[in-house]
């Protein structure tokens, strides 16, 4: 028997995109100053900058935990995830100053190490009959067991 195949696509166009085989997160630069912001935005955000053009930057792959927090909780409807279970919420340190907000995934809630080294995973948040599958970005554990 045939699985029924639906499109995956990410939860919110812009956010990532997979690089031969490697997930990557989609920022903006600036050409003038060289700020990096994630998600993408449509100028630069630096109050001293004078030129503000930026232009599209793939962030790095890997990083380390910078602080984290567990969702106890289900968030409101608006926040659409399938098979619902506390998690953790990171704020992981991109290396430059630059650190993304991600959930952490792969890692035992226990088992989670501030400082310790991440990389970038894309999995599946939800799917409906409708839309098929969406897909968001999460870190997992760039070592041990986990690794993958
Ligand atoms: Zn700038």
């Amino acid at each position: 028997m045939m699985a029924q195949q639906h499109a995956s696509t990410p939860v919110v166009e812009g956010l990532f995109e997979i690089v031969a085989g490697t997930p990557k997160l989609i920022g903006s630069r600036c050409q003038a100053c060289n700020n990096i912001y994630f998600p993408q935005s449509l100028s630069c955000r630096n109050p001293e900058c004078r030129d503000k053009s930026v232009e599209q930057t793939f962030l790095p792959h890997c990083g380390t935990l910078y602080s984290f927090t567990v969702q106890r909780y289900q968030p409101p409807p608006l926040f659409r995830m399938d098979h619902w279970s506390p998690y953790a919420l990171g704020l992981v340190d991109l290396g430059d100053g630059l650190q993304v907000m991600g959930m952490l995934t792969r890692i035992a809630l226990d088992e989670i190490i501030i400082g310790m080294a991440l990389k970038l995973v894309v999995e599946p948040l939800y799917s409906d009959a409708g839309i098929g599958e969406k897909l968001t970005y999460k870190f997992a554990s760039a070592e041990g067991a986990w690794a993958g």
